[in-house]
């Protein structure tokens, strides 16, 4: 690994506090019953291995499904977001808990979040690996706050744990600041 990287939150840290936030959402919807399932929706592609560890995690009955929302471009935005799949999901009567890798702008969580009010869920909830508050548009701020946060950050752009630029780095197992102005 060279300079370009450096540890935001080691895989051990992830995975604690993984685990606690599983514990606070089994907590918050014990109420849940086998016949209607809490419906977890995982944000393809960056959520991928933290929703897989948390729904596994929990001690409710839960279904899992995917959606695809297109927001990122290299490190910057890439204006509205776009579903790419998973807009059709039939949420109506259901209590929905979306699981994000990390939450920047907000303007993903919101595209996403008012596509599924608009279809009779029952509640929606999220819950992100990592939170940058500080990057919130103005507009969302007051709007757009996750339920379940795994950490909340500065201003880095970060890879890693499902997390990538350009489809690199995903895999790395820990949480990691990328620097691209490093890169030689
Ligand atoms: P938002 O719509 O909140 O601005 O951005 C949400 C999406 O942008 C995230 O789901 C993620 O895919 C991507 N994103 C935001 N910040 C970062 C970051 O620091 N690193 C990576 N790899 N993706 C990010
Ligand atoms: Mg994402």
């Amino acid at each position: 690994m060279n300079e370009q990287f450096s540890i935001l939150k080691t895989d051990a840290e992830v995975r604690t506090r993984l685990k606690e936030l599983a514990a606070d959402i089994s907590k918050d919807f014990q109420h849940i019953q086998p016949d209607n399932p809490l419906l977890v929706l995982c944000t393809l592609r960056g959520a991928v291995f933290f929703a897989a560890d948390l729904v596994r995690a929990l001690s409710i009955p839960c279904e899992i499904n995917f959606i695809k929302v297109k927001s990122y471009q290299g490190t910057r935005p890439v204006g509205s977001p776009i579903f790419e799949l998973g807009e059709q999901i039939d949420v109506k009567g259901r209590e929905v808990l979306i699981i994000e890798d990390i939450v920047d702008t907000g303007q993903t969580m919101d595209t996403v979040i008012k596509n599924f009010n608009d279809k009779g869920a029952v509640s929606i909830r999220i819950a992100t690996m990592l939170d940058k508050p500080s990057r919130r548009y103005p507009h969302l701020r007051a709007t757009i706050l996750p339920d379940y946060i795994g950490f909340s950050i500065e201003d880095y752009f970060v890879v890693g744990w499902g997390l990538d630029y350009n489809e690199d780095y995903r895999l790395l197992p820990d949480i990691m600041i990328y620097h691209p102005d490093a890169e030689t």
